[in-house]
Order: C-alpha cells, then structure tokens, then sequence
C-alpha cells in the first residue's frame, strides 16, 4: 500500500541558488543537504508539514537530472510516495502491469531504500516508491 507523499522532488539547475529561492519562498531553511553518488546528485530537503520537498542537482552530465533539465528544463521531476514494505510493494506493482526502473531496491537520499516506476506505465509522472531505513 502507498501511505501518503513522503517528497516532491524537483529538478534544478543550481542547488545554492534554488536553496535560496525555496527558503524564500518557505520561509525556513532546508534542513539537510545530501549527495547520492551511485545517482550523480546532490540533494536538498526542507520540511513542510509531513511533506518534503527534495531539490536535485546533477553533479555529472550522465546524471539522470542532466538528462532530465536538458530535455524538459527545471521542475517537477518525480513524486515520491512511502510504503511500510518495500519489497512487497515492488512485486504487488509489478504483478499489477508497472514496469520497475530498478529490479532490487537502492539506497536514495534521507536514509531510504527506494524504487523507481517507469513514467510511460504510469500517465507520464516518474513515481518513487520509499522505505524508511530500519
Ligand atoms: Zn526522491
């Protein structure tokens, strides 16, 4: 079962200045900054209410972001949703028809194992699906 939007994450072109603009934009600062290696990203969070927003930044050109700013510009890249069990929910999606961009789940950002859904089984938006680390 997916439990509710855990983070937006959002595309961005340069991470100090989008950092600036949220918390502007928020009124509070981001709470954590985190680069994903094994992704090519640089990562940060701000917490609004139960929901987080998580800012990408390509940190090579075969990033995933790179590819994404360069076709689509800056902006809503994936919605990340939190499940108890991650595993489960990998078999459940697939058994249902979503094809899964990762076969086992990976390290993300903020302590999770994640899974990604390919957009073109699911109306065009890149899901996440996200455990919390125990
Ligand atoms: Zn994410």
């Amino acid at each position: 079962m997916l439990k509710k939007i855990e983070h937006i994450g959002i595309a961005v072109k340069n991470l100090n200045n989008s950092n600036e603009l949220f918390k502007k934009l928020f009124g509070k600062e981001h709470y954590k900054v985190e680069a994903v290696a094994s992704e090519g990203v640089s990562t940060s969070f701000f917490m609004l209410g139960e929901t987080k927003i998580e800012l990408l930044e390509a940190t090579n050109e075969d990033s995933a972001i790179a590819k994404f700013i360069e076709k689509k510009g800056e902006g809503i890249h994936h919605i990340a949703y939190e499940v108890d069990n991650l595993d489960e929910e990998m078999e459940r999606l697939k058994q249902e028809g979503f094809e899964l961009i990762n076969q086992s789940p990976k390290d993300g950002a903020d302590n999770k194992r994640i899974c990604f859904l390919h957009p073109k089984t699911t109306n065009g938006v890149l899901i996440e699906l996200c455990e919390e680390k125990k």
